[in-house]
């Protein structure tokens, strides 16, 4: 199943997307909250309405996540391009939920910043409340599922402050969507395509993770609880660039859609 978050009039709501006339269409509204379910897409309760193609829906992020959990570092050839080693274990950040930016919206580039980096990343959607695993626990079964998501950053901050936060958290540098789906599966390997003005920058592959999905929830799990409707950003493959006013970035993840955003200065 595959939903979205969109303005119907003037409240928000989530809806549930199919092809409808060969298009991608959301063609009911769901009653309650995904992350409100347990953990199972299926089940959810919701009304028809009239069809209205994804494309020209007013959309928000699919997620309502009270943190947000990235990856860092979580393919070889982007490690190997930034200089860093491979790392030992999964190296975590938070970015504010105040940086969520719908599909569509602008990117806004802070003036303090020379260089601000698109970054093409699954995003995951927790699903049930999660926390220490133990061995047999089934990981799957506490992941609704999957999106796209610009883990967009301010580069010559985050190297200038040595750590992360403020180059990672500008308001709207948190691009998702523009669907969550539970279709795809990552460990089996999932395309992850970034392009810049209808250019491909970055082309990687699920399957191309240093750390595997199981491996990075748990990791998580370990130190917080996940809520359901988390998100967590699992890292970039090679690529990484800098844009400019002007510019038009898109990420696909096969599957969950393409997730379109204009670049504008502040
Ligand atoms: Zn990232």
């Amino acid at each position: 199943m595959r939903y979205c978050r969109f303005y119907l009039d003037r409240d928000a709501h989530y809806g549930l997307v199919e092809s409808f006339a060969g298009k991608e269409a959301i063609t009911r509204v769901l009653l309650t909250a995904p992350e409100e379910g347990d953990g199972e897409l299926e089940d959810l309760p919701s009304k028809r309405m009239d069809p209205t193609a994804l494309e020209t829906a007013r959309l928000l992020a699919p997620v309502r996540p009270s943190k947000i959990v990235c990856v860092g570092r979580n393919y070889r050839e982007h490690a190997a391009e930034l200089g860093h080693e491979l790392p030992a274990e999964p190296l975590l950040f938070l970015k504010p939920t105040s940086s969520l930016l719908g599909p569509g919206e602008n990117i806004r580039r802070p003036k303090i910043s020379q260089r601000t980096d698109y970054e093409g990343e699954l995003g995951v959607v927790i699903g049930k409340t999660c926390y220490k695993l133990s061995p047999e626990d089934d990981v799957r079964a506490y992941i609704l599922g999957y999106t796209c998501i610009n883990d967009f950053t301010a580069r010559d901050l985050q190297n200038k402050d040595g750590q992360w936060s403020r180059a990672k958290g500008f308001d709207t540098f948190c691009p998702a969507g523009p669907v969550v789906t539970d279709e795809i599966d990552p460990w089996a390997g999932v395309p992850v395509v970034t392009k810049v003005n209808g250019e491909v920058r970055q082309s990687g592959n699920t399957r191309e993770f240093i750390f595997p999905l199981d491996v990075i929830i748990r990791h998580i799990a370990e130190v917080m609880t996940l809520h359901p409707g988390d998100l967590i950003a699992t890292g970039t493959p090679q690529g990484v660039g800098p844009v400019v006013a002007g510019d038009v970035v898109e990420i696909t993840v096969d599957g969950a859609g393409t997730l379109r955003n204009p670049i504008v200065d502040e």
